[in-house]
């Protein structure tokens, strides 16, 4: 058993395995590393982000992270160009990486994707309706729940306000999953960071579904694009009463280094959870789902 800093164990369920091929296809595809630096620097608490080189060792770097802060394992994004360095990173790290496949249902082998995610132990999926033009409920999904059902992968889909610049917020309202989370009643559905501004959506979908969950993931920065206020208690207060301790799972949304491991928001989210107990969080039963249990449950997960 490992116990993190603040004295629990602890699974992150939500972060993204970046690498040197990130950035080099990102650039590739015409991407400007001002622009982006730009966004990232006004828009989040990132400050500076150093573009990873060939010689990195993204896998060993994660697993130095989650040591020092003892993490027993964190899900990771994983997109196409990473694909086969993060499989690398699992067989040697066994027990600490969750994957998750990056999947556009506009692509064509879309869900040939989601069989390779299946067929190399991934955990789940990731979809970004908002940055890649769908509705999540249009028929081409489907065939997309279909595969991860049958493989029993986790469906995550990141709702709400993004940092990417050509974001389409049309795409980006929780409630587009209600439809496939009624058609697909044995596949999990999660929400990234508590629906990034569409809270009140996510609250509401707590009650409206049974196979929908929330991830706490990230500074939950949206809270600043709300015409009223709310601080990180009042949100875990909000969801704990609309969805059960059953139904927030805890991550982080790290990504780039040398921010590495974002220890500062476990701190914060684990302290909220704390100050809200026992009016809302009933036990320290709660707290383990919050922070390990969900994610596990959610995906099968068995950490090392
Ligand atoms: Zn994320």
């Amino acid at each position: 058993m490992v116990v993190s800093k603040v004295g629990i164990e602890v699974v992150d369920s939500h972060a993204h395995f970046f690498t040197y091929a990130t950035i080099k296809r990102w650039l590739d595809s015409g991407g400007s590393l001002e622009r982006i630096q730009k966004r990232v620097g006004n828009l989040t608490d990132m400050g500076t982000l150093t573009v990873p080189d060939e010689t990195w060792d993204a896998g060993q770097m994660w697993i130095d992270e989650l040591d020092k802060y003892g993490i027993s394992a964190i899900g990771m994004m994983i997109s196409p160009e990473v694909w086969d360095e993060f499989n690398e990173t699992r067989k040697r790290f066994p027990g600490r990486f969750l994957g998750y496949a990056n999947i556009n249902p506009a692509e064509e082998n879309a869900i040939d994707m989601v069989k390779r995610a299946a067929k190399d132990g991934f955990q789940g999926i990731k979809l970004y309706p908002s940055s890649w033009d769908f509705h999540v409920y249009d028929e081409r999904v489907y065939p997309i729940y279909e595969e991860a059902l049958k493989h029993k992968l986790l469906a995550i889909h990141h709702f709400g306000i993004t940092i990417g610049a050509t974001a389409n917020l049309r795409y980006g309202n929780p409630l587009d999953i209600q439809k496939p989370a009624q058609d697909f009643p044995d596949l999990n559905f999660m929400i990234a960071h508590f629906g990034a501004g569409f809270f009140r959506e996510v609250l509401m979908l707590m009650y409206q579904t049974d196979n929908v969950v929330m991830d706490t993931s990230g500074s939950n920065s949206w809270m600043k694009y709300q015409p009223f206020d709310l601080t990180i208690p009042k949100i875990f207060e909000k969801a704990l009463r609309a969805g059960s301790a059953e139904r927030i799972v805890f991550g982080t949304d790290s990504s780039f280094f040398p921010r590495g491991f974002r220890f500062n928001i476990l701190e914060e989210q684990y302290n909220a959870v704390k100050s809200i107990c026992p009016q809302f969080c009933y036990s320290e039963e709660d707290v383990d789902l919050i922070f390990r249990k969900n994610i596990l449950r959610l995906t099968g997960f068995k950490p090392k």
